[in-house]
């Protein structure tokens, strides 16, 4: 492999170049919208919409293999891509998880705990669902959601109306609420021998269901974090999996639950930049490849902050400090809630 097609050119797909670049190696972005973080680090870059297929077919025959940065791709473009080059991670960790239902039934039927879901398509299934589940609950769109985006909270029955309106007629899934008490994620790789290596696990902070932090080591016992490594590497093989996946979590005093999972390289993986010999990036793009992996081990505790939005203001604060690598996305515009770059708190390894 020579060549890697990335579909989408954010800041995911911008480290995984940088990463592939320091192993000699191209990538090729596709993406539709305009000015692309990742199009000033990759070789080579086409701005298309997923219907061009002409645009499809050009990119797939300039490219070894095809991965992704985002796992929202249509289902037309995938099949169009597939039959000219492998997509890794797989077809089936795409179909598994662009769909919170689907996904939920995946974790489930692999014997993990998961919040209480029910499907809810209208009225009389949100009756069904509420009856089952209870409140305190929430009410997720099945599709195409994240950083909190398309969920609606219900603290009683008496906000099913609101909380449906809010989904705007979409297909959407009740969850029961899950009394958590951290929540944690683990970054996890296979490679197509079959290996696998994972980080350790972090803590997450969010904020409006926006991640803020990312702490490693993360607040558990040890038998606790080797549970959490345990459930990814079992997602990880019932996928066949090849590549980078995200697993996040809610510790729960009964034990791990599972709340989603991410077919990609994961925004609370970003600790391993600084933190391990072997990142997330370079890690995803040694699976695609065709590469043995890297070691996950953790030299370093690392406090990883996004930068969003007018939080770049910290920049030159955050410069000065010598502990603190920065990892800035080198977007144009700065807007509310939108992730400009990071910063990792480095500091000695403390268990
Ligand atoms: P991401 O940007 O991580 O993809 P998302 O939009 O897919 O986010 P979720 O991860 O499902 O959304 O939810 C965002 C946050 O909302 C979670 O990290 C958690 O804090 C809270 N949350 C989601 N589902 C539940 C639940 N069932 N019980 C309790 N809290 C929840
Ligand atoms: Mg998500
Ligand atoms: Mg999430």
């Amino acid at each position: 492999v020579r060549t890697i097609g990335i579909l989408g050119g954010g800041q995911l797909g911008r480290m995984l170049s940088v990463a592939a670049s320091r192993l000699g190696l191209r990538c090729h972005i596709y993406e539709p919208g305009a000015n692309p973080p990742a199009a000033e680090v990759a070789h080579a870059c086409t701005t298309a919409s997923y219907e061009d297929e002409a645009a499809l077919r050009a990119f797939a025959r300039s490219v070894d293999v095809i991965t992704y940065e985002f796992e929202n791709i249509p289902t037309s473009a995938l099949d169009l891509l597939e039959d000219l080059r492998p997509i890794r991670p797989g077809r089936e960790a795409l179909r598994v998880s662009q769909d919170r239902l689907t996904e939920k039934s995946f974790l489930r039927d692999l014997g993990l705990a998961t919040a209480p879901f029910a499907d809810v398509t209208d009225a009389a299934s949100m009756t069904v669902a509420l009856d089952g589940i209870g409140t305190p609950a929430i009410l997720k769109t099945r599709r195409l959601g994240y950083d909190g985006k398309g969920q609606a909270r219900l603290s009683t029955p008496a906000d099913a109306e609101a909380a449906r309106a809010a989904m705007n007629g979409a297909p959407a899934i009740l969850e029961g609420f899950v009394d958590f008490s951290r929540e944690i994620s683990v970054i996890a790789a296979r490679n197509a021998d079959g290996d696998v290596a994972c980080f350790d696990p972090g803590e997450n902070l969010h904020d409006n269901g926006i991640l803020r932090r990312t702490t490693v080591p993360a607040g558990i016992p040890g038998p606790m974090r080797m549970d959490a490594v345990l459930i990814a590497s079992k997602i990880l093989n019932a996928l066949d999996y090849v590549g980078v996946l995200g697993v996040e979590l809610f510790v729960t005093p009964g034990g791990l639950v599972v709340n989603e999972i991410a077919p990609r390289v994961h925004n609370s993986g970003h600790w391993t930049q600084n933190g391990c010999v072997v990142d997330q990036f370079e890690q995803h793009i040694r699976a695609v490849a065709g590469w043995p992996l890297g070691d996950g081990a953790r030299h370093a505790d690392v406090v990883m902050e996004n930068l969003i939005g007018e939080d770049m203001e910290r920049v030159p604060e955050l410069a000065r400090r010598p502990d603190t690598a920065l990892h800035l996305y080198g977007k144009a515009e700065t807007r509310a809630g939108r992730k400009m770059g990071h910063a990792n708190i480095v500091t000695a390894k403390s268990s």
